[in-house]
């Protein structure tokens, strides 16, 4: 009788389970991850659902480009996250404006959108972009009637939920105009319910008290074959003035990727990502031979003697110990699937997968 031969994934999570057998017995980190050809995705918390359903299909050899879209695609279809796509908190006016772009590594092509109205995958949009036009972004009502050219159908994305947050947020802004908020009530209601918020369960009250509440999806993957892709989505800022776009369709902002290093992404206040350009620098940081963490908070130093700086002209920049009063997150990850993922301040987590499967691993601060 002859026996099954293992597939490609069996293999690769034997191969893993090896490697890691033998890190323990060496007590050394694991530095033949460098070595081994390995799929390996990397981006924010809120990415961990879709990693876990696209893990598989990456160990079968699915392209980095598919698995990244595939992945950002489960938050902008969730209507209880509030910070991506169907669900998203809109801007000032009340209207759900997304931006979302991908890079495709072994190409060097990317494609974004910005400021796109009443489209459930802007991600795919931007991948049209990239793949359909000779452009690298188109932004507002250009996009929108390019979304709908190519098939996407026009969907009101502001839920319920969201439009009674806004409310909330519009009736709280001042008290010299004739908005009332709502009478307390001892009555429990959906405003007692949490609000999902790129990984993270707020209060109503956290969400509107809180300053520019950020929120954005970013994955980064390398596939079995060692190509790099990545992408970013988001609903930018709550409450933004309209027309703003974050660093999100901002290729090189919010994310960028080289086939020859590696790719980068982030999330968190997209003005400090643009004017750091950030995830250039992550993976030209990485291109001089920087571990993904060090290169990771070598962009965050910088971004925080940005803020010092422009504290000069906008002092609500910098907090009163002198460090940004913001917060920035990063994901890296180079061509050996070696990653890292970093932030400004706290204790978040990001996602992984590889073949250790996917999981939540905690940032590391560069200010504790
Ligand atoms: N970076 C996004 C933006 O500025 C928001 C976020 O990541 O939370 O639009």
């Amino acid at each position: 009788m002859t026996r099954p031969r293992p597939d490609r994934r069996s293999l690769l999570l034997a191969a893993g389970a090896a490697a890691t057998a033998s890190h323990a017995l060496a007590g050394s980190a694991p530095a033949v991850h460098a070595r081994r050809r390995r799929p390996v995705m990397v981006g924010s918390a809120n990415g961990l659902p879709g990693m876990q359903a696209q893990l598989p299909r990456m160990m079968d050899g699915l392209e980095p480009l598919d698995a990244a879209i595939e992945v950002v695609k489960v938050v902008e279809a969730d209507p209880e996250d509030m910070s991506v796509g169907l669900g998203g908190l809109p801007d000032e006016d009340g209207v759900v404006t997304l931006d979302a772009a991908c890079m495709h590594g072994p190409t060097h092509n990317a494609g974004s959108v910005g400021a796109i109205q009443d489209t459930l995958h802007p991600s795919e949009v931007a991948r049209l972009v990239m793949e359909r036009t000779d452009h690298c972004m188109l932004v507002g009502e250009g996009a929108s009637r390019f979304a709908r050219e190519y098939g996407h159908p026009k969907v009101d994305l502001l839920t319920e939920r969201a439009r009674e947050v806004w409310l909330r947020w519009k009736e709280g802004m001042s008290d010299r105009d004739d908005r009332l908020s709502p009478k307390k009530s001892k009555k429990s209601g959906a405003a007692d319910r949490p609000y999902r918020y790129m990984g993270e369960e707020l209060t109503l009250e956290q969400l509107l008290t809180t300053h520019r509440i950020t929120g954005t999806i970013h994955c980064s993957a390398l596939s079995l074959e060692g190509e790099l892709a990545c992408c970013t989505t988001t609903s930018g800022l709550s409450f933004k003035i309209p027309g703003r776009i974050g660093d999100s369709p901002v290729i090189g902002a919010g994310l960028y990727c080289d086939q020859e290093v590696g790719s980068a992404g982030g999330t968190g206040r997209g003005e400090s990502a643009i004017l750091s350009c950030a995830s250039f620098l992550c993976v030209e940081l990485m291109r001089g031979g920087m571990a993904p963490k060090d290169a990771g908070m070598a962009v965050l130093r910088r971004v925080t003697e940005q803020a010092q700086r422009g504290a000069a002209w906008q002092p609500e920049l910098v907090r009163e110990d002198g460090l940004p009063a913001f917060n920035l997150q990063l994901y890296l990850l180079n061509g050996a699937g070696e990653y890292a993922g970093v932030e400004l301040y706290g204790t978040h987590a990001f996602s992984v997968a590889d073949e250790d499967g996917a999981r939540h691993e905690q940032l590391e601060a560069l200010h504790g």
